[in-house]
């Protein structure tokens, strides 16, 4: 048997280790922290769960093409149960609550009832979020290795969002909300993602709620975690943690083997890197081996934006309502400033859908608050100084309390501070270029793009990761290590250009 080493145990390094498994290859997966599973993940403080990772998962319906591949890698399996949001987020000002429900008609209804007089837009906005949930992620074949053909047959089994990209396609979500009259409605559109996000994200994340593609495995992601590394174990797969690899050894354009940050070196046939791109190429390869697109993105900033957040995980002390929306909601409060920037709302989710997670005393509220680049250098720098950094966190924890109680005056005294992390915590943790844990959003007049899981070059490595791909998620993860294998057999002989893993 040939030996696979791959790097990294998120969900692109369990991916490629299942699918390299299933196709007859020895797999050694080696991860640089104690547990697998990367940024999916969560953990207990306090007799309470964090879960940091799964919002929504995508291709949760089994006519999605995602599907089997949830399936395959053990995801999801007969015995996971869903929990389908009612919506995707609310926004509640004044009183007045406006939904995305994930029942459009209702959706639509509530918005017409708000600002009758943006009836044209409203329509037109519902009726191509409609058309948006034709999106679909490539599982077949990366785009990065299709050829026209399977290009336009590709772009043919979505042909409904041709629809969406000739109304929105050159809108952000501020040129988006700037044709709505009503200031609510532009506060809602504008208040959940960044506004500098092409519409067409906005439209399609609402799509994946209202088409019923998005829901939550019940168990969180370590649950799903467990399942995938399972299902990686029981195909035989081996599993080594806390082993950073150091750098990968080339011998004409050929990897020979990894070696490992206890001073280890481990020979093999062939290589997955699934860290985090900027970890494959300033640690491991030398930076010239990296993919155009890929180089692409990371240097064309203004065309390519990468954010983060700081996170504060609250949890409720009692069982009472409180008077919370469920899921994730918006409001505006009194200014506050996280990182290098003020902020005039603030995001909150609740988590309580989960018996076996969130018991009704043990239920936790999240605020994710969005940091920018900038920011990534104050929160990198002020690492620097321990004390400092505890301390501002500590602050901003309480100055959101202070926020989110004067929003809910029923939670005064019930609100405990599990624990708060900066992007600088994803870099630590994960490797994560610039503290994102999501990937490259392109901006207005950038292409979206998807970089090779080959490496020119070098005939036996291969590349899985989000990154891969402009907006990154759970799905692209997962993908990109089918992909990675996909491309691996093709040089191995195993499999003609046209086969799949
Ligand atoms: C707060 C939050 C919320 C999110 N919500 C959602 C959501 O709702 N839906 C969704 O689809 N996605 C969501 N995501 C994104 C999702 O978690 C990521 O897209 C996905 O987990 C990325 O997987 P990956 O395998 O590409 O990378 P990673 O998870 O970063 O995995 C890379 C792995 O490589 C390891 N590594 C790094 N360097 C080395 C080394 N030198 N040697 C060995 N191992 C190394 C890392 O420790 C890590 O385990 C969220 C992420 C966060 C943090």
């Amino acid at each position: 048997m040939k030996k696979i080493i791959v790097i990294g145990g998120g969900i692109a390094g369990l991916s490629a280790g299942i699918y390299g498994l299933q196709n007859g290859y020895e797999v050694a997966l080696y991860e640089k922290n104690a547990t697998p599973g990367g940024e999916c993940t969560g953990w207990n403080r306090q007799g309470y769960h964090i879960d940091n990772c799964i919002h929504w998962l995508t291709g949760c319906t089994p006519t999605n093409d995602l599907y089997p591949i949830w399936q395959n890698i053990g995801a999801l399996t007969d015995d996971t149960t869903l929990y389908r949001e009612p919506y995707f987020y609310c926004l509640q000002r004044d009183g007045k609550t406006l939904h995305f429900w994930s029942d459009l008609e209702k959706a639509r209804a509530e918005f017409l009832e708000t600002a009758p007089e943006d009836c044209l837009e409203i329509n037109k906005l519902f009726d191509h979020i409609r058309l948006s949930e034709s999106v679909r992620v490539p599982c077949e074949k990366s785009l990065a290795d299709m050829n026209m053909i399977d290009y336009l047959k590709f772009g043919m089994t979505m042909a409904d969002m041709g629809k969406v990209i000739k109304e929105y396609g050159n809108d952000t979500i501020a040129d988006l909300a700037a044709r709505f009259q009503n200031p609510l409605v532009r506060e809602m559109l504008t208040q959940y993602l960044h506004d500098s996000y092409k519409a067409i994200t906005l439209l399609s994340s609402i799509g994946f709620y209202t088409g019923g593609g998005a829901a939550i495995p019940m168990g969180g992601s370590v649950d799903m975690i467990k399942r995938i590394v399972d299902r990686f174990l029981s195909l035989g797969g081996k599993l080594y943690t806390n082993m950073p690899a150091t750098g990968i050894q080339i011998d004409s354009w050929q990897a020979k083997s990894v070696s490992f940050a206890d001073g280890s070196t481990t020979a093999c046939d062939f290589v997955i890197c699934a860290a985090d791109p900027a970890v494959t190429f300033n640690r491991l390869l030398p930076a010239k081996y990296m993919d155009k697109k890929l180089r692409k993105m990371y240097e064309t900033k203004e065309g390519y934006h990468v954010s983060s957040a700081f996170h504060i995980s609250f949890g409720i002390l009692g069982s009472e309502g409180y008077g919370l929306p469920c899921g994730s909601s918006v409001h505006p409060c009194k200014p506050y400033r996280v990182g290098t920037r003020d902020f005039d709302h603030i995001g909150i989710r609740l988590y309580d859908y989960d018996e076996s997670l969130f018991p009704a005393d043990k239920r936790v509220l999240q605020c994710n608050i969005p940091q920018e680049q900038e920011d990534y250098e104050y929160w990198k720098a002020l690492h620097a100084d321990r004390p400092r950094y505890l301390a501002e966190k500590e602050k901003i924890a309480e100055s959101v309390r202070q926020r989110i109680c004067g929003l809910f005056p029923a939670l005064e005294n019930k609100l405990i501070v599990l624990d708060t992390y900066s992007p600088y915590t994803f870099t630590k943790w994960c490797g994560a270029y610039k503290g994102a844990y999501m990937s490259f959003f392109e901006q207005k007049g950038y292409k979206s793009l998807t970089a090779k899981n080959s490496i020119r070059g070098l005939s036996n490595v291969f590349l899985a990761s989000q990154w891969l791909s402009t907006n990154g998620g759970l799905p692209m993860a997962a993908v990109s290590g089918r992909f990675a294998v996909m491309n691996l057999m093709k040089k191995d002989g195993k499999i003609s250009k046209s086969s799949r893993a």
